[in-house]
């Protein structure tokens, strides 16, 4: 579940008062200009473009002044200030300004225009018009000096407002978004900067722009800030040390169960899915004492690190080693590590089973844990096959005998499906893929498994496991997870 910002709505009076600058009283007469004899005019003329300004001549070769009407919609005003030059923009006429294209063509119908890409407000007397412009609850303003509607954030007196792109008014108390950004608005719907409080919820706004900071780290008064898409401040919460619960469901099959596991929290872009990664092997004392194979005292299905048949199987076996003498369990750790620092920058939290060269946590007991307090798992593990070329990845598939036993029955096809998708994004981020994946194997952390949980062999003793190596197969790893999530 993602954490949804409130944002609180009061609606409220405005009343003209309350509102700093111009405020008119629409009601003057309708503008007066005799149609019947400008058409006669209109007839009589010759339009001629002259640098850029347009000028209509009388018969007699001299520039017409005056308004001209050819029609309700092609009306000029050829200025006698300026040599009859049809006037463009805005021009005062007998106290009143009037609104012309830049085609000359005034624009005279009353109401809400748009010329020229911007919004104007022509008052009943065919005037233009500036400051606040009140409709019902709608309110506009527009500019005193380009008497364009205005958009986005724009000083007024000593306050700053927010308009949406269309010019609408942002007529918001709390946290509001308009345009796709946040804003904080004071009871007047004027701007605010500073910090945000709402119980949990912490937002920063930005004094130069009023926008609220989102979806990235900020310096904030000297200190490292980070905020989700929302804006809402994510607050890096220290990761924790875990202990084992004996009271959850199969931790009685479990011998060794001491040691503590880390959970780690994203601090940005959380997804709130917890990766229960587990680094194999790593477990002192743990081959030389056994845990029930299956929790219902069944024998093994297949072969593995502990045979076929076996009711008991090796609490953590010691895992192999690579061809340059690396033991296994180094390995798996330092690619657990690498796999965890990417998770949380994709916003995953991470349940690091093993976070050292050694926890006291048999292979039940990660299971159980990770049951417990992850949305999935991942064993981290390398293949001891004796073949001297390196076979590439795969995952252990759930032999059939097992599909039948609980919690197996629950948990066999979200548990292949997501090592499917894991295997998919190890081939896309191009770590090599065994033609045999994948592989039925009857694991102990299948058998005890309640949530989508997958062994991943990332190779063999043959392949090489420096870091870059590895990003490769935690790149895939994280892209499978995020398909798998789809996050
Ligand atoms: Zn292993």
């Amino acid at each position: 579940m993602k954490k949804r910002l409130s944002v609180f709505l009061a609606a409220f009076f405005l009343s003209a008062a309350m509102l700093p600058g111009n405020v008119y009283a629409d009601t003057e007469e309708p503008l007066q200009i005799s149609e019947e004899q400008s058409a006669e005019i209109a007839d009589s003329v010759t339009r001629k473009d002259f640098e850029g300004r347009i000028y209509f001549l009388n018969p007699d070769g001299t520039h017409y002044t005056g308004w001209l009407v050819f029609s309700l919609d092609q009306t000029y005003y050829c200025d006698p200030d300026n040599d009859g030059a049809a006037a463009t923009g805005v021009k005062k006429i007998s106290g009143i300004n009037f609104l012309f294209t830049s085609e000359g063509i005034y624009v005279r119908t009353p109401g809400i225009r748009t010329a020229e890409g911007a919004r104007y407000w022509i008052r009943s007397n065919g005037g233009v018009a500036n400051g606040w412009y009140i409709q019902g609850s709608k309110l506009m303003y527009f500019d005193p000096q380009t008497y364009k509607a205005v958009t986005g954030t724009y000083n007024i007196g000593r306050r700053t407002y927010v308009f949406s792109s269309d010019g609408i008014f942002a007529r918001y108390t709390g946290v509001a978004a308009v345009n796709g950004k946040y804003y904080w608005f004071k009871d007047d719907s004027s701007l605010q900067s500073g910090w945000y409080e709402n119980g949990d919820t912490r937002m920063y706004f930005f004094s130069d722009t009023y926008e609220a900071a989102a979806n990235g780290t900020y310096i904030i008064d000297g200190v490292e800030c980070t905020f989700d898409a929302n804006g809402v401040y994510t607050e890096a919460k220290d990761p924790t040390l875990v202990s084992f619960d004996s009271s959850w469901e199969f931790a009685d099959y479990s011998v060794i169960n001491s040691g503590q596991a880390v959970m780690y929290y994203a601090s940005t872009n959380r997804n709130n899915i917890t990766v229960a990664v587990n680094a194999g092997h790593g477990t002192s004392g743990g081959s030389s004492v056994t845990t029930l194979s299956h929790p219902d005292g069944t024998p093994k299905v297949t072969g593995g690190t502990t045979a076929e048949g076996a009711v008991y199987s090796t609490a953590v076996s010691s895992g192999m080693d690579f061809n340059d003498g690396t033991e296994e369990n180094v390995v798996t750790l330092r690619m657990a590590q690498l796999l965890r620092d990417a998770l949380l920058a994709e916003g995953f939290d991470v349940l690091m089973i093993r976070d050292g060269s050694d926890v006291q946590l048999d292979n039940i007991a990660r299971t159980v844990m990770a049951n417990n307090l992850a949305d999935c798992h991942i064993a981290l593990h390398w293949d001891s096959d004796g073949l001297s070329y390196d076979k590439g990845c795969y995952y252990m598939s759930v032999p059939d005998a097992l599909k039948s036993m609980y919690p197996v029955s629950v948990t066999w096809e979200k548990s292949e499906a997501f090592g499917d998708a894991l295997l998919a994004g190890l081939a896309s981020a191009g770590a090599p893929i065994w033609s045999g994946n994948p592989l039925d194997t009857d694991l102990t952390q299948t058998s005890y498994s309640t949530i989508p949980s997958v062994d991943v062999e990332l190779g063999n003793q043959v392949s090489a496991h420096d870091d870059a190596t590895l990003m490769v197969r935690v790149k895939g790893l994280v892209a499978g997870l995020k398909a798998y999530f789809s996050v």
